[in-house]
């Protein structure tokens, strides 16, 4: 039987250590590992920059997270080969060599399971993505994305001879007429960063599988949601992508990337190579707090949830507010859909202050216990104008004020905003 997820985030990637049985996890600093005098390996890792023990434990957990059934028979291969019955060391099968029969076999079955790759960075791990693709392919993005994402696309794919095409997300028709036979990847990003829209996951890889170019990756921002909220993979998308600096980690300090695979195929390849070569890997210390982050994730995403609620419910119909956009509020465009592809609503929000830019920026102004900062699924709360931050350029409306909401007691957060409105 699968566990349940919140029993998965305690456990997984959290086995006691073979050595010394401790249960908190050990984290490995050493950048380097006892090799044979022909760099033969001896113990499953090389070098920092390709993988370490503290990250692979991450990375197993993120895999059972973003996908229960399938990523347990990777974690189960892991757990085997920490249990001293190693069937094959986790770097040789991402490393030519000399390979047991035995090993072949591990191999294969471990290719077939979701595989998870953390980065140093959420943008770190998005740019390795699209570093993947060939000269000439085509991408589509939704209008409302993460802003260096929209950076990247417009600063760095013209130069890699690769076209975009940004679309209305909400309506899987307009991807469906935005695909050519060059479309090798369809990037969602649900709910979004700042608008809070939703994107009907099934319905869009429903549409990429019917098109030209029906082997499209699609991949999900899924940093808003959290695994425990919403499971892509399951939901037939190719990539799940977080970054784990918000929610993941969950206390402001630390920061992380992950992208987590359907199979550990072709892809997981490229990208652990673009990652090796670039050095865009979590570090030994970043990727064991962001693990100590997962243990207490379905918990703290409860809360962060019932907490945006009551803040969206308090902020809707107010004098001085001309929209709140949560997908948990029935007025959500996307209401019906967030309440289908995912477990709870989150703990983002966005408002329109009525008015404009110095509505806004004076309501974030008056409050007190709401920090003004960017960034967002800490355990406190942050308010952000959004166009000052994004900067030129920014698509976010002038007089919108995102929200993330902490894990404070809901009426302080309530009260405090009440205030700042007047
Ligand atoms: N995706 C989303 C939805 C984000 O909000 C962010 C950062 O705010 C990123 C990706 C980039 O993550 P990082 O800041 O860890 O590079």
């Amino acid at each position: 039987m699968t566990p349940n997820i919140e029993t998965i985030a305690v456990h997984a990637g959290c086995e006691p250590d073979p050595a010394t049985g401790a249960l908190a996890p050990p984290i490995h600093l050493s950048t380097t590992f006892e090799h044979g005098p022909a760099t033969e390996i001896l113990h499953g890792y090389t070098y920092v920059r390709d993988e370490n023990p503290t990250q692979d434990r991450l990375e197993a957990a993120l895999a059972q997270l973003e996908c229960p059934r399938q990523g347990k028979r990777g974690h189960e291969l892991v757990r085997l080969e920490g249990s001293g019955e190693r069937l094959v060391a986790s770097g040789e099968q991402r490393t030519e060599g000399a390979r047991s029969e035995k090993g072949d076999v591990a191999a294969k079955a471990r290719e077939a399971t979701t595989g998870a790759l953390v980065f140093a960075s959420g943008m770190g791990a998005s740019v390795a993505l699209l570093q993947t693709l060939e000269p000439g392919s085509h991408v589509i993005f939704p209008e409302d994305v993460y802003v260096h994402v929209r950076v990247a696309q417009q600063d760095y794919l013209p130069k890699w001879a690769i076209s975009a095409t940004v679309v209305d997300m909400e309506d899987p028709e307009a991807v469906a007429r935005a695909i050519r036979p060059e479309t090798k990847l369809v990037w969602l990003e649900t709910p979004s960063n700042p608008r809070m829209n939703v994107t009907d996951i099934a319905a869009v890889v429903q549409a990429v599988r019917a098109s030209v170019a029906p082997a499209a990756l699609v991949s999900v921002d899924n940093t808003f949601a959290t695994p425990i909220l919403q499971r892509p993979l399951e939901l037939g998308a190719d990539v799940s992508l977080h970054s784990t600096t918000k929610y993941c980690g969950g206390h402001s300090d630390v920061q992380g990337g992950v992208l987590v695979l359907k199979a550990k195929g072709e892809l997981y390849k490229k990208l652990y190579h673009t990652r090796m070569v670039l050095g865009a890997v979590a570090s030994p210390f970043n990727s064991w707090l962001v693990l100590r982050g997962l243990r207490t994730l379905p918990i703290r995403m409860e809360r962060h949830a019932a907490n945006a609620m009551a803040v969206a419910k308090a902020l809707e119909g107010h004098k001085r507010i001309e929209r709140v956009f949560y997908p948990g509020l029935a007025s959500h465009p996307g209401h019906e859909i967030a309440a289908r592809q995912m477990k709870g609503f989150g703990g983002m929000l966005s408002i329109l202050v009525r008015g404009g830019w110095d509505e806004a920026v004076s309501m974030a102004a008056k409050v007190r216990l709401w920090r003004n900062a960017t960034s967002l699924g800490g355990v406190e709360s942050l308010i952000e104008h959004r166009a000052s931050a994004e900067g030129p350029g920014t698509t976010s409306p002038k007089n919108l004020l995102r929200l993330s909401v902490g894990l404070e007691h809901a009426d302080d957060l309530v009260a405090d905003l009440m205030q700042a409105l007047g």
